[in-house]
């Protein structure tokens, strides 16, 4: 495996690899890997002759507040971890080297669209725009012919794609599903904040999203009943704080009063400081 720190050096060895034809996945994360990234990486060298992942905290998707300068920094296991996996090539840009202009102090600016205002666009204004706007850099260094994205972030999968048609990108999408902890949380960089009994909390926000599902099944098909069902639930710890608990359409994200195709069940709660999200897709 090659880590690379600069877009020169990223730039020549890709173009080493698009004259050999040979397909390049691609797997961007901001580090302190997980059995979920790790399932990205296996899917792209699956589908793909050369792997590609990248770790870049990206200043510029966190609000003022939020934790972008104690998110955790795991180089040397990362690398490790991606070696093990079979990545090809790492790149781990410094901020100067993604941002030359100063985060954000760039000219040009991207916003992501009515899709990147609500929940956790909502909750976390502007954050999208930033996530456009690295995604947007990292595909044009990395050009990749296939992007590996979790379901985890459900709403970032709908935000890249519409970014990826908006400006002709030529990258195809695969989405993976999202990888659980054996009680069901959802991994994360993230869990590693929670102290045990936060930790024994937070297995509560799937066990929500379990309950409004299994509602459904039963028949349940108004939101604000099946809202009701996952509410009762996180309601069982006073650790947890919801943000927000959402019955919505899976394309639009546009709140439903009834489900009756498919909906995304999604929700962003604090455990203590720290913030959780999770979703699932349900056939109504
Ligand atoms: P992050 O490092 O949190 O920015 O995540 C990098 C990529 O890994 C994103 O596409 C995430 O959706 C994906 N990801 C994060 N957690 C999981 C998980 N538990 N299962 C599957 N994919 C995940």
């Amino acid at each position: 495996m090659k880590l690379i720190r600069t877009t020169t050096a990223l730039r020549h060895r890709i173009a080493r690899h698009k004259t050999a034809h040979r397909t390049i996945g691609f797997v961007p994360t901001m580090g302190a890997l997980h059995d979920g990234h790790l399932s990205l990486i296996a899917a792209s060298r699956r589908r793909c002759d050369f792997t590609v992942a990248s770790i870049f905290v990206n200043p510029s998707q966190f609000g003022p507040g939020e934790d972008y300068r104690r998110y955790p920094r795991t180089l040397r296991r990362d690398a490790a971890l991606c070696r093990k996996a079979g990545v090809d090539l790492l790149f781990v840009p410094s901020v100067a080297e993604i941002y030359p202009m100063g985060p954000p102090g760039n000219l040009i600016r991207i916003d992501a669209g009515p899709l990147g205002h609500v929940l956790e666009g909502a909750s976390r204004p502007g954050h999208f725009n930033g996530v456009a706007m690295v995604v947007l850099k990292l595909l044009n260094l990395v050009q990749p012919d296939r992007l590996f994205l979790g379901q985890k972030d459900y709403q970032q999968t709908l935000v890249i794609k519409e970014l990826i048609r908006s400006f002709h990108l030529d990258v195809a999408v695969t989405i993976c599903p999202t990888v659980r902890e054996p009680d069901g949380l959802a991994m994360s960089s993230r869990n590693r904040y929670l102290t045990r009994p936060q930790r024994q909390t937070a297995q509560l926000i799937y066990q929500a999203l379990l309950a409004g599902s299994s509602r459904l099944r039963t028949g349940e098909r108004s939101a604000a009943s099946l809202r009701k069902a996952m509410r009762r639930v996180l309601a069982r710890s006073p650790l947890i704080r919801v943000d927000y608990l959402a019955v919505c359409d899976p394309k639009t994200l546009a709140p439903l009063r009834r489900v009756r195709q498919t909906a995304l069940f999604a929700i962003a709660a604090r455990v203590g400081r720290t913030r959780l999200i999770d979703n699932i897709l349900i056939q109504g």
